[in-house]
């Protein structure tokens, strides 16, 4: 499997209605999980920040908070942040602007009922964004990609040389994507807690998005 840790400095200048990093002078980072709330690995993410006062960025799909109500409101109880991912993780490329529209409305509405708040920032499952959907989302939701890809989704890939990349790509302003689900839990489990270290030992701050 092929993927981009580092996202190109041409990208986000195609696509600048999408956040892609932020302030490059401070030293502040954004870390983000996505497709949680999952037991057993969202709990582990939520102890390693809290052994350091850090904050993150939890992106959502809807039907994991239906289904662990109690860890989607641990979260936000913790002072992190939460975006929406969708309903069902559903891929922006494979369905019509509706369907995808009506997909985020149900995962806000589930934010609503089970957290009582309504996120106002978003990040689709895949990167995966057609114009038509970025338009009718814009008024509503800040729109957050990423600049470093931990790639912790990749089999192929070790957890030394996930750290490593990692690392390597963090600067000033990064947001950062790991996964908190089942697939990566393994993998997560080994790196975040050393990745953490490194950015107390470099001075980053963690900020949220
Ligand atoms: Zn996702």
């Amino acid at each position: 499997m092929v993927f981009i840790h580092h996202i190109p400095s041409l990208v986000p200048k195609i696509f600048s209605k999408l956040i892609w990093h932020k302030d490059r002078d401070k030293p502040k980072v954004y870390l983000t999980f996505d497709d949680g709330p999952v037991p057993g690995i969202t709990d582990f993410v939520l102890d390693e920040l809290g052994k350091r006062e850090m904050r993150a960025t939890f992106f959502m799909v809807g039907d994991n908070i239906r289904k662990h109500p109690d860890l989607a409101r641990r979260v936000v109880e913790g002072g992190h942040s939460v975006g929406n991912h969708t309903q069902h993780h559903v891929k922006g490329f494979s369905l019509s602007s509706q369907d995808y529209l009506q997909d985020v409305a149900r995962c806000q509405s589930q934010f609503q009922e089970i957290i009582g708040i309504s996120p106002g920032i978003f990040r689709p499952p895949y990167g995966q964004l057609t114009n038509g959907q970025l338009k009718s989302l814009l008024p509503d939701f800040q729109i957050y990609m990423w600049d470093v890809l931990s790639g912790d989704f990749d089999k192929q890939q070790s957890a030394e040389v996930c750290l490593a990349k990692t690392k390597k790509y963090t600067q000033n302003g990064s947001i950062i994507v790991f996964h908190d689900q089942q697939k990566t839990k393994e993998i997560v489990q080994e790196v975040l807690s050393p990745f953490l270290d490194y950015l107390v030992l470099m001075e980053f701050e963690t900020a949220i998005l």
